[in-house]
């Protein structure tokens, strides 16, 4: 049987209004998405304007030509002149986890729009795994307002026509222990984790989950092949991996049931994999490091932003039936000299 492809394909033929969707489609309306969001950022981010001024924006119309655009280090997030919105149309903001780095906090700023951008995407994505009827736990952290976990509770009853799935979440202080009962309780029928959570709960009886609980997604941490199989073999679920960063507005891309790659939310990001030395794009199935552009109106524009992270893009099509590349496995960052990777990857660290 054909695993069942990814639902990003509906929503970005829909977001893009593509008549037909293909991988030239979609760079197409990238690239003009791009000169768009360029032509407003002159105007509305004084950093980015001056980055911008000797740019022909007309002149972007291929991948090949994101060359021409200067890439953003780290850095930058604190520059001046950067943030499109006023302190007053901040909806959230996220201290970047920088130990080991020196000069002022990086901090990304979020508006409404943006949140519910990331919703949106979480409502998607989320609708690989589970759909209506389904009640999914949430253990990741962040349930004030706008967190990871407060997106997720509103984006799960979104997935479906009708009543959507279910998001529920443990007591503030839980333990492993309570999970079973509360498992049981509530009917849970997936489970939203972070790694190092999961490890904890494969100290639990599996009865717990075996037969309980049907799919999982694994976030905010890399998930690795060998505790991906583990969960499978004791719980009988289906593991989901989902890859994001705080700077993409943590959702970034999420498995399909053919577990090959991560679909790209390629509607509100531009993704590169970029030589590190040079930032020249490089092909598919080239090893290189991740730079995000976002696209649209954003409260703290990102143009291809460096995020340190190895990647690889894997050309299409899926064993889903998707014609669209897929982002592979996030190794780790890479080496201050651009080869190798020189620790696991953290992923993004969100503030509960
Ligand atoms: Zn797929």
């Amino acid at each position: 049987m054909n695993p069942e492809r990814s639902p990003l394909d509906a929503w970005l033929t829909r977001r893009m209004d593509l008549p037909v969707l293909s991988g030239p489609a979609v760079a197409t309306w990238q690239m003009a998405e791009l000169r768009r969001t360029l032509a407003w950022l002159r105007g509305a981010s004084p950093f980015h304007a001056a980055r911008l001024r000797d740019i022909d924006l007309e002149a972007l119309r291929t991948q090949a030509d994101l060359a021409r655009l200067p890439r953003m280090e780290a850095g930058d997030l604190a520059a001046p002149g950067l943030l499109t919105v006023s302190q007053d149309a901040v909806a959230r903001v996220v201290s970047l986890n920088t130990s080991g780095t020196s000069g002022p906090a990086k901090r990304l700023y979020f508006s409404d729009a943006d949140l519910l951008r990331t919703l949106d995407f979480f409502a998607v994505g989320m609708s690989t795994l589970c759909g209506p009827g389904d009640a999914v736990l949430v253990l990741l952290p962040g349930r004030r307002e706008w967190g990871v976990a407060d997106l997720l509770v509103r984006a799960l009853p979104k997935l479906g026509p009708a009543d959507g799935a279910r998001a529920v979440l443990p007591p503030e202080n839980w333990t492993p222990e309570i999970l079973p009962a509360l498992l049981h309780a509530e009917a849970v029928t997936g489970l939203i984790a972070a790694p190092t959570q999961l490890r904890r709960l494969l100290s639990l009886p599996r009865e717990a989950f075996q037969g309980r609980i049907r799919t999982l997604l694994a976030s905010a941490e890399p998930l690795t092949d060998a505790l991906r199989v583990e969960i499978e073999a004791a719980w009988g679920c289906e593991v989901f991996d989902h890859w994001g960063m705080t700077e993409t507005g943590y959702g970034g891309g999420v498995e399909c049931a053919a577990h090959a790659g991560y679909h790209l939310r390629e509607a509100d990001l531009l993704l590169e994999v970029a030589d590190w030395a040079s930032g020249a794009p490089l092909p598919e199935g080239r090893r290189g490091e991740i730079l995000v552009t976002t696209l649209g109106g954003r409260a703290l524009p990102l143009v291809r932003h460096r995020t340190g992270d190895a990647g690889v893009m894997l050309p299409g099509p899926c064993a889903c039936g998707s014609p669209l590349r897929r982002l592979g496995p996030v190794a780790g960052r890479l080496r201050a000299d651009g080869h190798g990777i020189e620790q696991p990857n953290k992923g993004w660290v969100a503030k509960p």
